[in-house]
């Protein structure tokens, strides 16, 4: 579903965003979902929040829910 929100980025299929601000609000409010979610889900097992916001190469700010091996994996993979 797009709105005008949406952008893309050269890099991948990921929601892209203009600037960090934009990905940190998206972010937040990502967060504020999981968090309701995980209370009702499962209180006992706090889902992991990997959640971040990083720029790729193409100067695009995405969100990310990977691990943080794999982020920084995917970190330095960008930075090569
Ligand atoms: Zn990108």
């Amino acid at each position: 579903m797009k709105t005008v929100e949406f952008h893309t980025c050269d890099c991948s299929d990921k929601r892209a965003f203009p600037d960090r601000r934009s990905a940190e609000k998206a972010l937040g409010r990502a967060q504020a979902k999981r968090d309701r979610q995980a209370q009702r889900w499962d209180s006992r097992h706090p889902m992991n929040r990997e959640h971040r916001v990083y720029q790729c190469d193409f100067g695009m700010w995405h969100l990310t829910k990977q691990s943080r091996r794999t982020y920084e994996e995917h970190a330095s993979q960008n930075a090569a």
